[in-house]
């Protein structure tokens, strides 16, 4: 892997045109998330001359940071566990947290946007393995999750995030993304108020090719991108 980001980046995409191509997906639909967590200015600033509008991070810290130095254009997603105590500073910096796994955060997020005037885009975790070492909602917790935190009048869910397991053969995560979606269909079906579930942000450096396959219309690439992490 070499670190040329905009190599790379050309890369990605190409390879997100080829998995749209075999799915009968158009690549309109796929917003590449290019995870710029631990890596410097700079190498957010040439992702971006590069064409890359979307950046995440995992740390309310780091995004307090970059935020304000990059262009107006540039959105910034938080796609790591959140705490409740860093969810006001962190607000008015992103287009959309990936990583709300309980109604306790939704709540917190409810009362700080409310206090800032803000409206806040939200994707609910699921832990769709059960890995026991992630964050994220049980599969089988999600709708109730989503009926109380539609009732949010600040907060509005968009669809669902996985994060699935470290794998070596892509193949072994298609289940996943396709219980994901599956996940999302259901819900969809029950026409909550204040929901949709247009957002499947799914699939990360080593598998974002089936996850589009199997319908992700964000995925969230880092190393695949920017290069291995120190
Ligand atoms: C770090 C991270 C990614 C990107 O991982 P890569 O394997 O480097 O592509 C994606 N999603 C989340 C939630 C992450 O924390």
């Amino acid at each position: 892997m070499n670190t040329d980001i905009s190599e790379n980046l050309a890369e990605v995409q190409r390879r997100i045109r080829e998995a749209c191509g075999r799915s009968g997906r158009s690549a309109d639909d796929v917003t590449l998330i290019a995870v710029s967590k631990t890596k410097p200015l700079e190498d957010l600033q040439t992702a971006y001359a590069a064409g890359s509008r979307n950046f995440g991070e995992n740390k309310v810290q780091e995004i307090v940071q970059k935020a304000p130095q990059m262009p107006q254009d540039t959105r910034f997603h938080m796609i790591g566990h959140l705490q409740r105590n860093k969810v006001r500073q962190v607000l008015p910096l992103v287009k959309l947290i990936h990583s709300v796994d309980s109604l306790r955060l939704a709540e917190q997020i409810e009362a700080d946007a409310a206090k800032a005037g803000l409206d806040i885009d939200i994707l609910l975790e699921v832990n769709v393995a059960g890995e026991e070492s992630k964050f994220g909602l049980a599969p089988e917790e999600v709708e109730e999750t989503a009926r109380r935190i539609s009732s949010l009048s600040h907060v509005h869910i968009r669809g669902l995030m996985t994060i699935a397991p470290f794998v070596d053969d892509p193949e072994d995560n298609r289940e996943i993304f396709k219980k994901l979606y599956q996940l999302a269909v259901d819900i969809r079906s029950k026409n909550i108020d204040n929901i949709d579930m247009s957002v499947l942000s799914m699939g990360m450096t080593g598998d974002y090719e089936v996850a589009v396959e199997e319908g992700a219309t964000m995925i969230r690439v880092g190393t695949g991108i920017f290069g291995a992490r120190g």
